[in-house]
């Protein structure tokens, strides 16, 4: 290394391998690609941001989220007095990344389904250690048995899955927990659209981890906020990993509110995930109705097979409406397979939206 060495070969190895993460919703009349409340913020939130003392952005904010804790725990269906700890992260993203840190050695693996949310291998990556992508079964369940021979050090699970929208079954979740060698950590990001969710395991497994995100159905992206949920011991592993101070007061604040029982709180943000659902069941339907074959979804956004995603995609983008096209899908999937590998992803919103692309996809064909 001399004065003169390119910052290039500064860079570690697997940063340089790593793409900047860039996506392509710049001039949007209709964004329906990152599956966040299409609703917009709950009330209550926009009303507390104005609220407390003018001290409170002088000072540093909770080091670990501890004040949340209380409404986290109820909202999952849990008492204050059980056992069990809240963490907060900069997105559910930063707790995935030092969920990895905390219980990764460099060199180990991480397992996950085939396709699931991208950003887990590049945090494995970032993070020293080798992604193992195990594909989805035919239905689209996890391979449980699979995804445990991997004898990976962390497990994630997706569930329901992005970006196929589809559920995961609990024997298949149950299965994953009671074997995998290491932590699981399971991602419910978009459990306020899904018939089932899993994270009441965490009252009897204290190797699992339930991230939960603010920027889904919470209406929150812009603030940055998600949670840990797992036994005492296990979190303040994540919290030495993820490091102090890492969310700010504001968005502790608007957490806060958006679980708030009041009117246009907490019951605001389930009022709108249940449009969310009465809109995705009758998109799916006029999709079908127009020759589309979409997967069943759980989550607030529809997966389309088709070997003309790229292509749909760019004709929607020239009329203002962004979507997004996966290419390299698993070929062990039928439905994968059989699309030329491809497919597009639909976020669900107030049915304006969902009208716009219905008229462009009707002229464009199945
Ligand atoms: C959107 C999403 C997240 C949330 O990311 P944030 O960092 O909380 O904004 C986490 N997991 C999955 C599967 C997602 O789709």
């Amino acid at each position: 290394m001399t004065d003169s060495t390119p910052i290039d070969e500064l860079a570690r190895a697997d940063v340089r391998a790593l793409p900047l993460y860039a996506p392509d919703a710049a001039n949007a009349l209709v964004d329906l690609s990152d599956n966040t409340n299409l609703w917009g913020t709950p009330p209550a939130v926009m009303r507390s941001l104005g609220e407390g003392p003018p001290s409170a952005m002088a000072r540093y904010p909770s080091l670990y989220g501890s004040p949340l804790r209380r409404a986290v725990l109820h909202y999952l269906g849990f008492a204050d007095t059980d056992d069990l700890a809240v963490l907060t992260g900069c997105g559910s993203d930063d707790i995935i990344d030092s969920t990895m840190r905390a219980f990764g050695e460099p060199g180990e693996r991480v397992a996950f389904s085939s396709p699931t949310f991208t950003m887990v291998p590049l945090f494995a990556r970032l993070n020293g250690l080798t992604p193992v992508a195990v594909p989805l079964t035919a239905e689209f369940d996890i391979d449980a048995q699979r995804l445990v021979e991997c004898r990976a050090k962390i497990t994630y699970l997706c569930a329901p899955n992005n970006p196929t929208a589809t559920a995961v079954s609990r024997a298949a979740v149950e299965y994953v927990i009671s074997h995998a060698p290491g932590i699981v950590l399971l991602d419910e990001a978009y459990a306020e659209f899904a018939p089932e969710i899993f994270a009441d395991l965490l009252a009897t497994r204290p190797r699992l981890i339930v991230a939960r995100t603010f920027s889904k159905a919470f209406g929150l992206a812009g603030l940055r906020i998600g949670v840990g949920v797992g036994s005492k011991r296990l979190i303040e592993f994540v919290a030495r990993a993820r490091g102090p101070y890492k969310v700010t007061s504001l968005a502790e604040r608007a957490a806060l509110a958006a679980l708030d029982p009041a009117p246009d709180g907490l019951p605001w943000v389930l009022a709108r995930a249940a449009d969310a659902v009465h809109n995705r069941d009758r998109m799916i339907a006029e999709l079908q109705r127009l020759g589309f074959a979409p997967l069943p979804s759980a989550t607030n956004f529809i997966m389309i097979p088709t070997a003309r995603a790229r292509m749909l995609a760019g004709r929607l983008a020239e009329h203002g409406v962004i979507v997004r096209a996966f290419t390299g899908l698993p070929q062990e999937i039928p439905a994968f397979a059989d699309n030329g590998s491809s497919a597009l992803r639909i976020s669900i919103g107030p049915w304006a939206m969902l009208q716009v692309v219905l008229d462009r996809l009707a002229e464009l064909g199945p």
